[in-house]
């Protein structure tokens, strides 16, 4: 008989950890031995931290770096497309001639289709961001929500822009072993970052552009995006990349669109 995929092994072995956990803490509320609640929360405790570690590939291959013999760099913008920031970071990429990849909302494509072809039109990558983004549970999905997730995702890229999407960014970096199973069953490969300057949030550009610059290495992947955050000017985003492709360059840097990732197996990889 032929063994079961390793995505399929590893969410087998959470769902075993997770009924684990369940008939534990049943045991335990009903009056049993007061060893089962120490097991149940291990139990739960094995299945969540994993979970809830950004990038974490215990229950899936996850590509924080790239394998590249240049000094280059791969960049990578999440949350979007938004109107009010992205048409300024495609211009500032095209004035310096760089190609990123955009991590995409679903939800944001079909509200925004002539900015979405923009972005695959001037030559780079749209991907899965899942649908709705919804970054406070879907750490939590189960099997079903994964998958549609991720499928209205690919289809609103595909539908809108003709492009085919074949890599998956977990909204926060978390993903929970259904996560992990639905990105290997459509095919996805699951990538993360190394860099950084957690623009996601509140942020000022220069502590933004300085974390990024400390953490940078050849092979690396940047994390940016282009939400718009409130009290946020319309340009701030676009400043902010301006600088940071700037800073790349004086430093010897280029970005990349890494094309062959099943060939460019990276010691560093997940
Ligand atoms: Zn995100």
């Amino acid at each position: 008989m032929t063994a079961p995929p390793p995505h399929l092994r590893r969410a087998a072995t959470q769902l075993a950890s997770g009924t684990l956990a369940a008939s534990a803490l049943l045991e335990a509320c009903s009056g049993a031995p007061t060893t089962a609640l120490p097991l149940a929360f291990g139990a739960a405790g094995v299945f969540l931290a994993p979970t809830l570690l950004k990038n974490c590939a215990w229950y899936g291959p996850v590509r924080k770096t790239f394998l590249t013999p240049n000094r280059e760099v791969w960049l990578t913008i999440d949350d979007g497309p938004e109107p009010q920031q992205t048409p300024y970071l495609l211009d500032v990429l095209g004035q310096h001639g760089v190609k990123a990849t955009f991590y995409a909302i679903g939800r944001k494509i079909l509200q925004a289709p002539e900015l979405s072809r923009r972005i695959v039109d001037e030559g780079h990558s749209l991907q899965n961001h899942t649908f709705l983004h919804a970054e406070r549970s879907f750490w939590a999905a189960g099997p079903g929500r994964a998958h549609s997730e991720l499928e209205l995702c690919s289809r609103a890229i595909c539908e809108t822009t003709g492009a085919t999407p074949t890599q998956f960014r977990a909204p926060v970096g978390f993903a929970n072993p259904f996560v992990h199973a639905a990105a290997a069953a459509q095919k996805l490969s699951f990538i993360g970052w190394s860099s950084t300057g957690c623009d996601g949030v509140a942020h000022h550009p220069e502590s933004v552009l300085a974390k990024i610059m400390a953490s940078v290495r050849p092979g690396g992947i940047i994390l940016c995006h282009d939400s718009q955050l409130r009290g946020m000017a319309p340009k701030s985003r676009a400043a902010l990349l301006d600088s940071l492709l700037s800073r790349l360059k004086s430093e010897g840097y280029s970005c990349c669109l890494p094309l062959d990732l099943e060939d460019n197996k990276h010691p560093a990889q997940g």
